[in-house]
């Protein structure tokens, strides 16, 4: 059985990035860009003043009381019309370019003005005071993004400032969802007896739309070949198929035949994992598609325990969007964290536990109450998953453990 390193590595391998395509800026919130972005203008892009004030040479201001002579007024948007010679300044407002000669701008607020002059108040100026130089947060020529960064709205108002109002990105890889059960509801029913809602879902959903996917659910399939067959078909028309339930050992486990009849090539089945030991993942190449599909579709059987659904994406699924997405260290990123608690930790297969970390005290966590893996309450106060190696262990208090955020 495959350690979930080795699971991490078969689907990193397996999984290329989405192809590139050109989408405008203004559309393109939460992508992720394709290429590196080079700045084609030194920013700022000329000498300018970073207050309402003065315009002066530092050299002139000789003590509190200084007179200068006003020789033009400066408001953003205009260019300055004549240098500053000695015993001149020049009104300005902040984002107006500095006049040749000025290398200090006296804050209005530290002068008094009559017509033509200005009385500086204070004692001197330093050369370079409130204001910035050309290039001086970036110069043309430099990457200003790198691939795979997702764009949020700083990314956004960078390619803006550089003139990119079209962008190379990845699209968010659409996802389908297919929960399998004969036990299971949709939620707006109620259950009757042996029944439960079918709460995955609205859970894989949602950790789709949280990962960058798009969700397309697909509701229930019995636990009977021909509708399973029929659903399946529907769902590997998406770039990912997402099935919950009917992987393990059970009569009507019926996924893993399924899939291997629709063509999808198994690549893992089982990992050592607690919990999530039966998750499955497969590909269907685009050559065994059906008619017209360009991309193979990745296809994960995660368990039907929601907590094992659940850790299974945030493991597995996830990773593999990141690396759709083309983003940079597609695998989980722990951070260290010290145990809050004593935790015996008995099992011979890596355990992800559902964990609360406090990290304005030092990153303490503790762990939470979890009665296995059908247990989602135990989730709902947790915001992290703590993860223990498959050597059984005694942890002390303030013991180092690696936590994966949610
Ligand atoms: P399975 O992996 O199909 O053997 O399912 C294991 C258990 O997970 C079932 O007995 C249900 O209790 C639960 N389960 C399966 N599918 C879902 C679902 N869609 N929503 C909530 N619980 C589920
Ligand atoms: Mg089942």
């Amino acid at each position: 059985m495959l350690t979930v390193e080795e699971a991490l590595d078969e689907i990193l391998r397996s999984v290329e990035p989405l192809a590139p395509e050109a989408r405008a800026l203004g559309e393109s919130l939460g992508l992720t860009l394709a290429g590196q972005v080079l700045s084609d203008v030194d920013s700022p892009p000329f000498d300018k003043a970073l207050m309402d004030g003065y315009a002066v040479r530092s050299e002139d201001i000789l003590g509190p009381g200084t007179e200068l002579t006003v020789i033009e007024e400066l408001m953003a948007g205009r260019v300055p019309t004549r240098g500053l010679e000695a015993g001149q300044a020049t009104r300005i407002m902040t984002g107006a370019p500095i006049p040749d000669g000025c290398d200090a701008v006296v804050k209005v607020e530290e002068t008094e003005s009559t017509n033509n002059t200005v009385r500086i108040l204070a004692e001197s100026a330093r050369p370079g005071q409130n204001l910035i130089r050309r290039g001086t947060n970036m110069k043309s020529g430099e990457v200003v993004l790198k691939s795979g960064r997702t764009l949020r709205a700083q990314e956004l108002s960078a390619l803006a400032e550089m003139g990119c109002h079209q962008v190379s990105v990845r699209r968010r890889p659409t996802m389908a969802v297919l929960a399998t059960g004969d036990e299971l509801v949709p939620v707006n029913e109620t259950p009757g007896p042996g029944q439960i809602r079918n709460s995955n879902e609205t859970m894989l959903a949602a950790q789709i739309e949280q990962a960058g996917g798009a969700a397309v659910p697909l509701g229930i399939a019995r636990d009977e070949r021909e509708h399973l067959r029929e659903r399946i078909a529907v769902g590997l028309k998406q770039d990912v198929l997402l099935l919950s339930g009917g992987v393990s050992a059970g009569k009507l486990d019926l996924v893993p035949s399924e899939l291997a009849s629709a063509g999808v090539e198994q690549v893992f089945h089982k990992v050592r994992v607690k919990p999530g030991k039966p998750v499955w993942f497969g590909i269907l190449k685009p050559e065994e598609a059906s008619l017209g599909r360009r991309n193979s579709c990745l296809v994960f059987g995660l368990p039907g325990n929601p907590v094992s659904s659940m850790v299974c994406f945030e493991l597995f699924v996830r990773s593999a969007i990141r690396q759709l997405r083309g983003q940079q260290d597609a695998k989980p990123q722990p951070i260290s964290a010290r145990l809050a608690h004593t935790h015996t930790h008995r099992d011979d297969r890596e355990t992800y536990f559902p964990a609360a970390v406090d990290w304005t005290d030092g990153n303490r966590v503790t762990l939470m109450k979890w009665h296995g893996s059908s247990d989602l309450q135990a989730t709902r106060g947790a915001n992290a998953m703590a993860v223990f190696p498959a050597e059984p262990r005694e942890y002390q208090v303030g013991d180092s453990v690696d936590v994966i955020l949610w």
